[in-house]
């Protein structure tokens, strides 16, 4: 492979990747570049990677050819290597301490819907991750009126617009696009009017579909890339350094870990070192794998073929035994001798220990299938406040599951588990199903989340629920004239609801603060009901030492007699659960209830127990 084989170089190729919203265009703009770079018909020179593709410098030279007068430069880089699968899942798994092994990206932004949710998440991610970026707007060919000049440089394309659609084109870019990323606090423009590149992020509008804007993406990608990330780009003769996108079955061969390789050479018997499931991997490199060079990218099946060496920056199958121990996301690097890959596999532990979480606090338990999906799920909990109390990568086993038993000990909302694409081991599943623990299983992120918020919020609801529906609510009766049923054992008599509501259960006071027994039945009509609110004339039964004409009298006024902790509650927590008639009749409570006792529900400061 032609560009393998220089050795001396100066500057490795940028590793790029592709971010956005789904839908906006990151497959197509990928496979357009792939055949951009296919059709300008380089032999040799049309090299695929294993997990991305690399367009050579002499192919973006030629294709910003007819933008010469435009752009002038001279490529020093040796072209850009794009990771095939766009997204945030694999670009999670880029990860290198502080950062990403990614050295720029494109986000992809439909400019005729303009940013959405997962547009917001690339940038988030980018930012936490440091990673420069250029907005492709994408999509211009449905620019009403547009007429399409396939593979023409946007500038190029522009000229042969009305100007009406010139002007459309202007306002999707402004309103869509520039003046979104200035909300976010960037300053954007479009890339032909930027004068300074390390404070404006350059848009490039463009066309996945014609190919139109392609030629200036890949010159601005190239340009900035080789202008200000020299010092990431400088190329190591060293030890190569990479990172596990995926770990796979290789027929025949075992497991097998496909890597991105970002600096230094990586030969055949190398002993490299990379993170497992318990503890670094020290192993030999018994192959190498490559795909054939393509003259034509058929994606779907891509022969591999052993070499002996790949440079920097590179995709690579790597064949090692006990790679199947290895993890996604974690660091490779290769050891020139026993002493170094310990060295280098004590320096893997800890930055593998520092993303794990283990505590004895209250809190989730997450399971993840890589280290970067762990450190998005982490990261994404942070964000919600939402506490941690045992992270780490691997199946569900038994042990999360009594660490989730544990932790609902502490908070009954947080013992749960959330697994993100890993499997659940069946004696987990068992162990679950005995002590009811539930768990979130989803391979996206923030549908996992989602799952896990709406149960949390359907929890504490219900819990609010049941307590509230403990509480004795405000109640105000009249005992109707000439409608004493019974006088004793127990009472039943005709009333009046005069405010709020009263329920069988509830205690009943007089007027002076007297408690007079409990409400056993209500009857409207010859019919039990469960409750009778203001306005309703019943029958209603009362239990405990009570006789009409000694306790209570007809024509007399009754109250629920609310406990002091309940009227706390109604006065703090649940206020805004009373009616404002009850809210009456809870008043006229506490003025009866204080000539006994001055303190009774006295509320100070803050509200206790209010919503959180
Ligand atoms: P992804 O989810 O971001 O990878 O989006 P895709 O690349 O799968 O594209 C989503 C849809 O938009 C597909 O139907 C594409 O054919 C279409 N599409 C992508 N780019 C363009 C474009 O520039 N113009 C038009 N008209 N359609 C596009």
């Amino acid at each position: 492979m032609a560009e393998q084989k220089t050795s001396g170089r100066r500057l490795r190729q940028p590793i790029v990747v592709v971010l956005g919203h789904v839908d906006h265009g990151k497959t197509t703009l990928l496979d357009k570049i792939r055949g951009t770079t296919v059709a300008a018909k380089e032999p040799g020179l049309i090299t695929q990677h294993v997990g991305a593709s690399f367009v050579p410098a002499s192919v973006i030279e030629k294709l910003a050819e007819p933008l010469k007068k435009i752009i002038p430069f001279k490529l020093i880089i040796p072209g850009l290597l794009f990771i095939d699968t766009p997204g945030h899942e694999l670009f999670a798994n880029l990860r290198r301490r502080g950062g990403s092994v990614a050295d720029f990206a494109i986000l992809v932004v439909d400019i005729n819907e303009g940013f959405q949710p997962q547009t917001y998440e690339s940038i988030e991610i980018l930012r936490q991750r440091r990673v420069p970026f250029v907005v492709a707007a994408n999509k211009i060919d449905k620019i009403p009126g547009w007429r399409a000049n396939p593979d023409t440089p946007f500038l190029i394309s522009l000229q042969k617009q009305a100007q009406r659609v010139r002007e459309e084109l202007e306002r999707r870019l402004w309103d869509n696009i520039i003046s979104k990323l200035y909300e976010l606090g960037f300053q954007a423009d479009r890339f032909d009017r930027i004068r300074d590149f390390t404070r404006t992020v350059a848009v490039i509008p463009i066309s996945a579909k014609t190919g139109e804007g392609i030629a200036e993406l890949l010159a601005v990608l190239a340009g900035l890339t080789q202008r200000y990330l020299q010092h990431r780009l400088r190329f190591a003769e060293g030890p190569a350094k990479g990172v596990i996108l995926e770990i796979r079955e290789q027929p025949g061969l075992g497991t097998a870990a496909d890597v991105v390789i970002y600096d230094g050479v990586l030969r055949k018997g190398d002993i490299i070192v990379t993170g497992g499931l318990n503890g670094p991997v020290i192993t030999h490199v018994r192959a190498l794998l490559m795909p054939k060079p393509l003259q034509e990218i058929r994606v779907a099946k891509r022969e591999l073929e052993p070499v002996e060496e790949v440079y920097a920056a590179a995709g690579v199958r790597i064949v090692a035994p006990g790679l199947e121990e290895a993890i996604a996301g974690a660091p490779v690097f290769v050891a020139r001798d026993e002493g170094e890959a310990k060295q280098l596999a004590e320096k893997v532990r800890r930055e593998i220990e520092a993303l794990r979480i283990k505590t004895e606090a209250e809190g989730v338990i997450v399971k993840a299938d890589t280290l970067g999906s762990l450190e998005a799920m982490i990261e994404a909990l942070r964000k919600r406040d939402i506490p941690i109390r045992y992270a780490d990568v691997g199946p569900v086993a038994k042990r999360d599951v009594i660490e989730a038993v544990a932790s609902r000990e502490l908070n009954k909302f947080y013992g749960v588990i959330l697994a993100f694409n890993v499997k659940v081991l069946p004696e987990a599943e068992e162990e679950a199903k005995k002590h009811g623990i539930t768990i979130f299983t989803n391979n996206v992120i923030y549908r996992l989340l989602e799952d896990f918020e709406k149960w949390y919020k359907e929890q504490v609801e219900a819990e609010r629920r049941k307590e509230l529906e403990k509480l004795v609510r405000p109640g105000k009766i009249r005992l109707l004239p000439g409608y004493v049923f019974r006088r004793s054992n127990p009472a039943i008599v005709g009333v009046e609801v005069l405010g709020g509501v009263i329920k069988p259960g509830y205690p009943l006071m007089r007027e002076d603060g007297k408690r007079i027994g409990t409400i056993h039945q209500i009857q409207d009509k010859g019919k039990v009901i469960h409750e009778a609110r203001a306005g309703m004339a019943v029958a209603i039964s009362i239990r405990g030492h009570v006789m009409v004409g000694r306790h209570i009298d007809e024509g007399d006024v009754l109250y629920t007699d609310i406990p002091e902790q309940h009227a706390v509650l109604w006065l703090t927590k649940f206020k805004s659960e009373l009616t404002d008639d009850e809210m009456v009749v809870l008043k006229e409570i506490i003025k009866i209830k204080r000539k006994q006792n001055p303190a009774y529900a006295v509320v100070l400061g803050k509200p206790q127990g209010a919503k959180p």
